[in-house]
């Protein structure tokens, strides 16, 4: 009772905030950044699934949607699980990465890719990012690399396709280091033809709801390598499914979603939806996470419902992501009427453009409200630290630092 009163005057003071921000010239519905990529057929999925509770551990629409996902991505297998964090941590089991070991990581990343590796004993080491496309810089990682280094983590940042991508995996190669590709951002992206993922030695993916799509929490691994899918597999067979009581909350986190980021009237429909559904949502990073511990139920694979809802959202995803190229011809317009570099696109590169970055004065990231005003979006802020969003100290990372301070992101759908 307590929380539905506490959520109803919430309600009332965030209409009254809409009232005053429309008499002050900012829009009543704002273009969002998270789960873009849901829509009423999706509540229908989440829907039928809060019904049919007794199949929620059948094996059959998970192995279809790993299936369709590898076909769809070109890789020869894939795996899912309940984040690209959990995929990334089934990539180490299967590397065999041990405690001792180093692993070279960009400077700029999300507090979970440190410490997937942190929580079985291996060191990360920050290499620098260029500033093109926020990826790793391939003229410093080199001298990064010495006895212990096992692997390098590459990324695809904002979904832009990395500059230096096969120089760093020939330096990689020379090393004999393995290459774990980031691609939570890039779902989709190609090179030359190819899409991410498939160059390295393995790679994972993120359906997070703040990514290219959703499924509010969830992650892939894939790889062409037959002896580390072997190894993933292993890790996936004695994974748990996570408990009824978190598939309902994330099923009900997809209705409450669509109501507050992507339906029509959703400045008055989210707000009625977190009165009725508030209570079931989920955070996708605990605080204790953010401080490097392992929560609980850390290591899930992916069950059915979630699968099934990935499926819907794979069948949709070129089209969103065709969106998303569209949305980025409407900000370079922007970025070249303002004076801003618009996003590198690597030559034989197409990029899907999750977020599109761009670097502009530190007080326009300080003090975000401009855009709403301006241009009717709601700004993203990623990342605000080295490791975001965790403040720890990452040395000798200038560039990144500077991407800390002036990097901003428009979505990349708008809604
Ligand atoms: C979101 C994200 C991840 C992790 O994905 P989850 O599905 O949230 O575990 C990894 N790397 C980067 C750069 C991300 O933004």
């Amino acid at each position: 009772m307590k929380r539905i009163a506490r959520s109803i005057f919430q309600a009332g003071y965030h209409q009254l905030r809409k009232i005053y921000r429309l008499s002050k010239g900012e829009p009543l519905s704002l273009s969002f950044l998270s789960s873009q990529t849901l829509d009423e057929d999706d509540v229908e999925v989440a829907q039928y699934w809060l019904q049919n509770r007794d199949a929620w551990y059948s094996h059959t629409p998970v192995l279809e949607y790993e299936k369709k996902f590898a076909e769809w991505n070109g890789s020869s297998y894939a795996f899912s699980f309940m984040g690209g964090r959990v995929a990334l941590s089934a990539i180490i089991h299967a590397l065999a990465l041990k405690p001792g070991d180093e692993v070279i990581i960009p400077g700029y990343t999300c507090v979970v890719v440190p410490n997937a590796f942190h929580y079985e004993g291996i060191k990360t080491v920050y290499c620098d990012i260029e500033l093109e496309t926020y990826g790793l810089d391939a003229a410093l990682l080199e001298a990064m690399i010495n006895p212990q280094t096992k692997a390098i983590v590459i990324h695809h940042l904002y979904g832009l396709v990395c500059r230096d991508y096969e120089k760093l995996i020939s330096v990689a190669q020379r090393y004999g280091l393995y290459v774990i590709e980031d691609c939570a951002h890039s779902t989709g992206a190609t090179y030359k033809g190819v899409n991410v993922g498939n160059l390295g030695d393995v790679a994972f993916f993120s359906s997070e709801q703040s990514k290219v799509f959703t499924t509010i929490q969830g992650g892939i691994a894939v790889t062409n390598n037959p002896d580390i899918a072997a190894k993933i597999k292993e890790y996936s067979e004695k994974a748990s499914f996570p408990s009824e009581e978190r598939i309902d909350s994330l099923l009900h986190s997809v209705l409450l979603n669509y109501y507050r980021f992507k339906h029509p009237q959703r400045w008055w429909r989210g707000d009625w939806a977190h009165v009725t559904l508030g209570h079931k949502e989920l955070v996708s990073t605990t605080k204790g996470e953010e401080q490097g511990q392992r929560p609980f139920y850390y290591g899930e694979k992916m069950p059915a419902p979630l699968a099934s809802l990935g499926i819907n959202q794979l069948n949709k995803l070129d089209t969103y992501n065709q969106q998303r190229r569209e949305t980025a011809h409407k900000w370079d317009l922007w970025c070249t009427q303002h004076g801003y570099k618009t996003p590198y696109v690597v030559p034989d590169s197409v990029p899907v453009y999750l977020r599109y970055p761009v670097l502009v004065e530190p007080e326009k990231k300080e003090h975000p409200g401009w855009a709403r005003k301006e241009m009717g979006v709601e700004l993203g802020l990623w990342f605000v630290t080295n490791v975001h969003p965790a403040d720890w100290l990452v040395e000798n990372c200038p560039n990144a630092d500077l991407a800390v301070r002036q990097c901003i992101n428009f979505p990349g759908i708008i809604s």
